[in-house]
């Protein structure tokens, strides 16, 4: 178990916060792996709360997560109460949802809101612009103003085998696509998974909705990698 220190708190959106939390030592992870936040709810009753590292591996001494409230959330309420310099004590690394590496085939991306956690630590430790390989990253969100990590999405966007899919739930400023990350818009930018690792984040509905429809665009189980945040 891991004492950390509340560094830096940033509002993503007035439901998403970015935790950036201080270790002491030295704390080596992978990319896609999460960690257990403990606390202590009424009368000091201590319970514990997954959350993906949203931050690279290539820093050892902080990482961070991206937090939505839940309205009601025993966890999210205490965590959104906290300040700058407040402790946190934190375990793992935990769980298997890593990339395969060396990157042999094509990769897709899916997350669904703060699902875009684990997938923002891998993007990082991707050399993208030096792999033959393409990059799909289809992410979606209910409304322009849940779009998390614009400004370091944009910034990767011009990379030739980088490309982004935004699918928006209902805003009538985007014109791209909308509604849910559907079959239908799968097919139109990637209509063959055969040869592609796919590497899905988000709620568990929306990864049961788009888990259910990938063999119709000839994915095998053995090429879908799941977080499920259930
Ligand atoms: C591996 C993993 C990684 C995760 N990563 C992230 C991440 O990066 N970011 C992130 O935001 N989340 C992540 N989660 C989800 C996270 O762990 C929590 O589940 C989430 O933050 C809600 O916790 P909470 O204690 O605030 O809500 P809870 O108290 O667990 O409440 C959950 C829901 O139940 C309802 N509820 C609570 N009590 C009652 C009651 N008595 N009666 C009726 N309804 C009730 C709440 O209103 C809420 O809708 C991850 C989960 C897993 C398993």
């Amino acid at each position: 178990m891991y004492t950390t220190r509340v560094e830096k708190l940033t509002d993503l959106n007035p439901s998403v916060k970015l935790f950036r939390l201080k270790f002491q030592k030295p704390f080596i992870f992978k990319a896609g792996q999460f960690v257990m936040l403990h606390l202590e709810g009424g009368g000091g009753r201590p319970f514990k709360r997954a959350y993906s590292i949203a931050s690279s591996p290539r820093h050892k001494d902080w990482l961070e997560l991206c937090i939505r409230k839940v309205e009601g959330g025993s966890a999210t309420s205490i965590l959104f109460s906290l300040k700058e310099g407040d402790l946190l004590k934190v375990s793992g690394p935990l769980g298997k949802f890593q990339l395969n590496t060396p990157i042999q085939n094509d990769v897709i991306f899916v997350a669904g809101g703060t699902g875009i956690a684990p997938i923002r630590s891998m993007l990082d430790t991707l050399p993208l612009a030096q792999l033959k390989n393409k990059f799909y990253f289809y992410f979606g969100i209910n409304t322009l103003d849940d779009f998390l990590f614009e400004e370091e999405l944009k910034k990767i966007q011009p990379i030739k085998n980088f490309k982004l899919i935004l699918v928006v739930g209902n805003d009538p400023r985007w014109k791209g696509d909308k509604g849910f990350i559907s079959e239908e818009v799968m097919r139109k930018h990637t209509p063959d998974l055969s040869a592609k690792e796919i590497y899905m984040c988000g709620p568990p509905g929306m990864i049961r909705f788009i888990k259910a429809y990938l063999p119709n665009l000839g994915a095998k189980p053995e090429q879908i990698h799941i977080d499920a945040w259930e």
